[in-house]
């Protein structure tokens, strides 16, 4: 069995080790391989030889166009500062990026936020802690939601009403997250936690983002209770009925960083004979007669065409767009249909002793206008961010703030820089300030985000060795990108096995 991998980003690597791990199928291998359009007689007997996949060889070839590995996790380490130009962290509720760092042997190297996590929304003028036991959208305790300045007296008495409205969501029909909150709750909180909030993480509009593909648990709360506070009021009760829940921050890092994992990976990849190559475009792909995968490979040393029985696309959205669109012109047409948000992230280095207290905070949201999203104060939320004397920040400035960012470097700088400062009422500017700009590579589940995974899943049903993984479809976070690499993985080897 030879595999391509296209992309060399946490979802191609974490795909290439599930193939040289050769594990057994994953759970629901069976019900996947007949979703993702398998007929069901080849997907028995793909599902038969699963089970020995660990007896199979396989060979893995991963091919990356940039000169480095990692695409979106990328770790800067220099001078006694850490920083990270993509994500920084992840969540430890989905389990998957544990796991794959606890096979590579780094547990030892996770670590938790420092101190107590202290976060506030800059809310009606200023910063205000985030109320106690707030979910993402909604509180699970009442009390701190009740007394909380950051939505205004009305606010709260037109979320109230939520309790009495009936149910507002129709079977079928997928809406956004803003609209539906709206109508249950308000705009208030839309604006000042539902946007802020879960907008952060999308590097998009709550008015835009599909309700049945990023949050359907407000789906199932609203079939179940009819009221969404209620059912909030209710999880909360009982999770604290099951007991502390230990770390009171649910996100993780690594002490070096996310470039670590990449690192570990790659040489663990390595050590085990699949082959990496950086600089390496993949031009075209082409099927072959037994199913498989003709490809043409670009460097600077020309081009190459390989064979292959498999093949996994973790290669964003445009890149995997457009090597399907000759092989799948439908699955490449709904790829092309997800929109992409762009995002810059500016990392500003202040001097300690431009605070008259040190900065305890690990940052806040913005729910007013402002020329960014939000802040994480790096040096205080984590261990070994900055050298002592210095503090680092990350700013975030999302694409759908407008003409800010896209505005040039300079005026940027200046923007962000004078924002932070006088928010944290710093004596001076920072000394430093880096900027990553990530331009439209970000897809945005927006309403039909889940037709057009279906739309991909059937039109790549006549290739079932061929499979498109990581954040185009099926979740953004790191952990949904190492789970969907592995699956899909396992997914491309048995629709190749199914065929032979
Ligand atoms: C600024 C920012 C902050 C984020 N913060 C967080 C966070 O804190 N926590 C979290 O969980 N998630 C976060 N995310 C999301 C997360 O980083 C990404 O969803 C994830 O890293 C995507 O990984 P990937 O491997 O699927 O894609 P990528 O990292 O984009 O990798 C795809 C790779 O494919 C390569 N490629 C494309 N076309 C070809 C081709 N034809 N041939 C060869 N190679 C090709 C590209 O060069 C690229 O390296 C953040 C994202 C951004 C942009």
């Amino acid at each position: 069995m030879r595999l391509l991998v296209v992309g060399g980003g946490i979802t191609g690597l974490a795909a290439a080790w599930q193939a040289q791990r050769g594990t057994a199928a994953p759970a629901g291998g069976r019900a996947e391989l007949e979703q993702a359009g398998v007929d069901q007689a080849n997907a028995k007997q793909a599902n038969a030889k699963q089970a020995s996949l660990e007896q199979v060889s396989v060979e893995v070839v991963v091919v990356e166009a940039a000169d480095h590995l990692g695409g979106k996790l990328r770790t800067e380490i220099s001078n006694g500062l850490l920083i990270e130009h993509g994500p920084d962290s992840f969540v430890a509720y989905r389990p998957a990026a544990l796991k794959l760092i606890d096979e590579l042997g780094l547990t030892d190297q996770v670590i938790s936020i420092s101190g107590t996590r202290t976060v506030y929304l800059r809310s009606r003028g200023r910063l205000r802690p985030l109320p106690a036991g707030m979910g993402m959208v909604l509180p699970t305790k009442l009390w701190p939601f009740v007394t909380t300045g950051i939505l205004s007296p009305l606010d709260k008495l037109r979320a109230g009403l939520d309790l009495a409205l009936p149910r507002k969501l129709r079977a079928g029909q997928d809406v956004t997250i803003g609209g539906f909150l709206r109508s249950r709750l308000g705009n208030g909180i839309v604006q000042r936690f539902a946007d802020p909030m879960v907008g952060g993480i999308y590097g998009a509009s709550v008015n835009e983002l599909s309700l049945d593909a990023v949050l359907p648990s407000l789906r199932a709360d609203e079939d179940a209770h009819r009221s969404l506070m209620l059912a909030s009021l209710a999880a909360g009760r009982k999770a604290r009925a099951a007991g502390p829940r230990g770390a009171n921050s649910p996100f993780r890092t690594l002490r070096d960083g996310l470039g670590s994992l990449i690192t570990a990976l790659a040489d663990q990849l390595t050590a085990g004979g699949a082959q990496i190559f950086t600089g390496t475009e993949v031009l075209s792909l082409t099927p072959t007669a037994t199913g498989g995968v003709s490809a043409k490979l670009g460097s600077g040393e020309g081009v190459a065409t390989q064979i292959f029985d498999a093949v996994v696309l973790a290669c964003g959205v445009d890149g995997s767009a457009k090597l399907l669109a000759s092989a799948a012109p439908a699955a490449a047409s709904a790829l092309s249909e997800i929109p992409l948000a762009s995002s810059n992230v500016l990392s500003l280095i202040y001097a300690e002793d431009a605070f008259a207290e040190p900065l305890t905070t690990h940052g806040w949201l913005e729910a007013d206008g402002a020329p960014i999203s939000g802040v994480t104060v790096s040096s205080a939320k984590w261990a070994g961010r900055a050298p002592g004397g210095k503090v680092l920040i990350r700013a975030f400035v999302p694409g759908r703030l407008g003409a800010i960012a896209a505005a040039p470097d300079d005026e940027l700088i200046k923007a962000v820089s004078e924002h932070v400062t006088s928010v944290l009422k710093a004596s001076k500017g920072p000394d430093q300030v880096k900027i990553s700009r990530w331009d439209s590579v970000m897809p945005k589940y927006t309403v039909g985000q889940l037709e057009r995974v279906a739309t991909v899943e059937s039109a790549l049903a006549e290739l079932p060795a061929w499979r498109v993984a990581g954040s185009p479809l099926r979740g953004v976070g790191v952990p949904d990108c190492v789970a969907d690499g592995r699956r899909q993985a396992e997914l491309a080897l048995a629709g190749a096995r199914s065929q032979q």
